[in-house]
């Protein structure tokens, strides 16, 4: 059962919340161990709360439209008491003293909380082997990575571990391990759901969205952490009264809408025929459901990784200044107050969190801001009015979510930059902080899942929700 299933029978009552968490924790004790995608499996709690959802609706009250729906969240969300990781050495022992906002949300609309899933390193990676816990796997082909960083998630849902979860997108880590695991992701408008209690990587890139099975779960599970918050100063204040709801247009069809096949995140080098051939036949697919679609160039996308690896490590460069040893987790102890920062960073980081941490603190030094930083600026500056130039002739772009499917574990790891050109097809909505999904769309020679990516203006999501309904109905009907 999908989580729009799962909700309405528990809300009826003819399913209990308590054998719906049972029946989740069952298939997670039987293939956790292969898969990895928990850094903390929260069992008792799941147990208490999912009863307290049962007391509810014996009362007769409405736990709510996630009632009973177990989801899984990323271990860089806020969980008050709870340990939240980002799977990193350095926050070891820390529970933050709040919750995230986008956890209140969840649970005052009834979904009960199975666990906290593993990811890259403060998010950085594409492939959840950056975790100082260790790989998750990919539940299609365990010796495969799910991507990243939001891998755990990914995993989690595709497992059915969980019906929803949540992840955070920076530079594609909800998109592109959705296309590797074979599920729904989304990333939302920059500023549409709130960050508050999101530990920061790049705080004018991070956004949270939802993992889910369908279209539909995806837009339900989006509406609920959906909205303006004022713990969040970069939050929307228009969100959700001012923007049309994506739950209600889902089956409105494409008929009439204008679809446009982004040649530079479709055709660029790297990117592999079939995942190429995915697009076309989505392509075709809602041509055939009465949309026009033509090929369009968003020439400057092509800078969009460049632009991209200078902004997201300078801004994690100055937002992972906090952990000094002072404030969070771990700290080792030194002679002089520089030695215990020091030592406490060396022991705590990882090898790619460093990395990233040199790379964004070189960009913003004196004498090389304006050639490195200023120039990603200016280039993202460009990408935005691009994409505005595009969309005053489509109503949604297409393109892939990643180059490839999913790869082996450990195929990458030597090569950052290959690591890095994972997300050549992502970074451009974050850097533009326009909404962007990915929906499963046919599989390659052995089985393993295809991404295809729907990306829309700022606020569009409902006309995003459309197209993604519309591909995986053609998908439905194919198969
Ligand atoms: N893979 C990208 C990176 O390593 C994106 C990460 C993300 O979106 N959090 O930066």
């Amino acid at each position: 059962m999908n989580a729009t299933e799962l909700a309405a029978a528990v809300r009826s009552g003819e399913r209990s919340a308590v054998e719906v968490v049972e029946e989740h924790l069952s298939r997670i004790d039987a293939r956790e161990g292969e898969l990895h995608a928990f850094n903390l499996v929260m069992a008792d709690d799941a147990r208490a709360a999912a009863a307290q959802i049962d007391a509810a609706v014996a009362r007769g009250e409405d736990p709510g439209p996630l009632a009973g729906v177990p989801v899984a969240l990323k271990d860089n969300m806020c969980t008050r008491g709870l340990p939240t990781t980002c799977s990193s050495k350095i926050l070891d022992g820390w529970k933050p003293p709040y919750d995230a906002t986008v956890v209140t949300r969840l649970r005052d609309a009834g979904a009960v909380f199975v666990g906290k899933t593993n990811l890259d390193e403060f998010a950085m990676g594409s492939s959840t082997e950056n975790s100082a816990f260790g790989p998750t796997r990919n539940p299609h082909d365990p010796s495969r990575v799910p991507g990243g960083s939001s891998g755990g998630s990914a995993a989690a849902v595709a497992a059915d571990f969980a019906a929803l979860s949540l992840g955070s997108d920076t530079g594609g880590s909800i998109r592109q391990p959705a296309a590797l695991c074979g599920v729904v992701g989304v990333k939302p408008t920059y500023g549409a759901v709130s960050r508050y209690g999101l530990i920061a990587f790049a705080s004018s890139l991070d956004q949270i969205g939802p993992f889910a099975t369908t279209v539909a779960d995806a837009a339900l599970a989006l509406e609920v952490i959906w909205g303006h918050d004022p713990l969040d100063s970069t939050s929307i204040g228009s969100v959700p009264s001012a923007i049309e709801s994506p739950l209600a247009v889902l089956d409105r069809g494409v008929e009439g809408l204008r679809v446009g096949i982004v040649d530079e995140i479709t055709l660029a080098e790297g990117i592999a025929p079939e995942v190429r051939a995915a697009v076309e036949a989505a392509g075709l697919a809602l041509e055939s459901a009465g949309a026009s679609v033509e090929h369009v160039s968003v020439p400057s996308a092509e800078y969009g990784l460049s632009a991209y690896y200078l902004i997201a490590p300078a801004e994690a460069s100055s937002n992972l200044a906090r952990y000094d040893g002072v404030r969070y987790g771990l700290r080792v102890d030194g002679e002089t107050v520089e030695q215990m920062n020091a030592a406490t960073r060396d022991c705590g980081f990882g090898a790619e969190v460093k990395r990233r941490i040199m790379l964004g603190t070189y960009a913003l030094s004196t004498g090389y801001y304006d050639a490195y930083y200023g120039t990603a600026q200016r280039v993202r500056t460009l990408i935005i009015r691009d994409f505005e130039r595009a969309y005053e002739r489509f109503d949604v772009l297409l393109g892939a979510t990643s180059p490839t499917v999913a790869f082996e574990l450990g195929a990458r790891t030597a090569d950052p930059l290959a690591m890095y050109l994972s997300d050549v097809c992502t970074v451009p909505s974050n850097l533009s902080g326009d909404p962007a999904m990915s929906v499963p769309f046919g599989a390659d020679a052995a089985g393993l899942p295809i991404g295809v990516q729907v990306l829309a203006p700022a606020l569009q999501e409902a006309t995003m929700f459309r197209v993604a309904a519309a591909i995986e109905a053609a998908k439905g009907s194919a198969s």
